[in-house]
């Protein structure tokens, strides 16, 4: 049985040493479901391998704060051992950093709060290292929509202890150029569709990616060639290539506004969509994540990158990602949580549910 009520570093260490790589979550979260099942005060629900725990004190706002329980594989960084380096005391070990720092804050606080000033929402849930089809946000999304239903989602990745809001959207599109093959021998038959790509080149290099305001936070976009290929033979002028452009854009534009400034940047080129996945707003101006910014304190900082606070977003939910430990040591093999981190949240998640 988890201790919820003793030192949550012991905590962490205890559910890193369950190990929980996608698809093996059970083990972790029976153990989760029956630890949150001693709380009189939290109705607890179990879908597959999630596990959500409300409070129902009837308050006029309801919060939810996720987190997931499965890792990446094990790089034989398991079991976990708690020393102190470089004068930090850190819990080593895969998933303390990604994301059982969150979780052992999460379930701490859950135990810790018998009656929150608002209502909580506790999810745990399996699969999210993994394909979105897999997803057990997605899946709760759908079996149990009533249950994400929240004014502002908190999510514990680590973002070492501050508020980072929303997220980036992406988008990939190939842009083709096309000429006539012909052989290399009397290429001034042909056209070749590699040169013709310079242009396209030149496009992105004198392209000024925006930097963008969203409800007080600053999104600092990017436009990159990621791949490039073309021709068939070292005597064969190409009749076409391909440049993939990734576009990393501020979470204020939908699908069209994303993928218009793409076209635009690319006029005259044959431009196809390859995916995308929308960004989400911070949503810092709803007044539940301004007392969450207030009680957390310092600056909130733009997320970089796509994560599950685009679900949430998606569902009308503003979203931030909050939680112990420094992003860079995810899926590290080195992965490790500062002690410090850990406290320093779940101290703020108390001041804020608290008052
Ligand atoms: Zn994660």
């Amino acid at each position: 049985m988890l201790d919820l009520t003793g030192d949550p570093v012991d905590l962490l260490q205890a559910i890193t040493d369950v190990e929980s790589v996608s698809g093996n979550e059970k083990a972790l979260a029976d153990l989760v479901e029956e630890a949150l099942r001693e709380s009189p005060h939290l109705e607890v629900v179990r879908d597959g391998d999630a596990v959500v725990a409300m409070t129902r004190q009837g308050r006029s706002e309801r919060v939810v704060i996720a987190g997931h329980l499965d890792t990446v594989p094990v790089a034989r960084n398991l079991p976990s051992s708690r020393r102190v380096v470089d004068g930090e005391d850190r819990v080593y070990g895969r998933g303390t950093c990604d994301m059982k720092g969150g979780v052992a804050v999460q379930l701490a606080v859950a135990a810790a709060v018998p009656s929150p000033v608002r209502d909580v929402t506790w999810i745990f849930y399996d699969h999210e290292e993994v394909d979105a089809e897999r997803n057990g946000l997605n899946r709760l999304a759908t079996h149990h929509p009533e249950l994400l239903t929240a004014d502002l989602a908190v999510l514990m990745e680590p973002t070492a202890a501050a508020i980072e809001g929303g997220c980036q959207g992406t988008l990939r599109v190939a842009v083709r150029t096309s000429g006539a093959a012909a052989h290399s021998a009397r290429s001034w038959l042909g056209s070749n569709a590699i040169h013709a790509a310079g242009e396209v080149l030149r496009r992105l290099e004198a392209y000024e990616a925006a930097q963008v305001l969203v409800d007080g936070l600053l999104y600092r976009e990017g436009m990159n060639a990621v791949a490039i290929s073309g021709g068939i033979a070292g005597n064969v002028v190409p009749d076409r290539c391909e440049v993939v452009v990734n576009y990393r854009f501020a979470p204020d534009k939908d699908e069209a506004a994303a993928v218009g400034e793409v076209r635009r940047l690319f006029e005259g080129y044959e431009v196809e969509l390859l995916d995308l996945a929308l960004g989400a707003r911070p949503g810092l101006d709803r007044p539940a994540a301004r007392a969450f910014a207030e009680a957390v304190g310092g600056e909130a900082r733009p997320k970089y990158g796509w994560t599950d606070v685009a679900r949430f977003s998606a569902l009308g939910i503003p979203a931030v990602n909050f939680g112990p430990a420094s992003p860079t040591k995810a899926h590290a093999d080195d992965e490790y949580c500062p002690a410090a981190d850990v406290y320093a949240c779940r101290d703020a998640l108390l001041r804020w549910l608290s008052s």
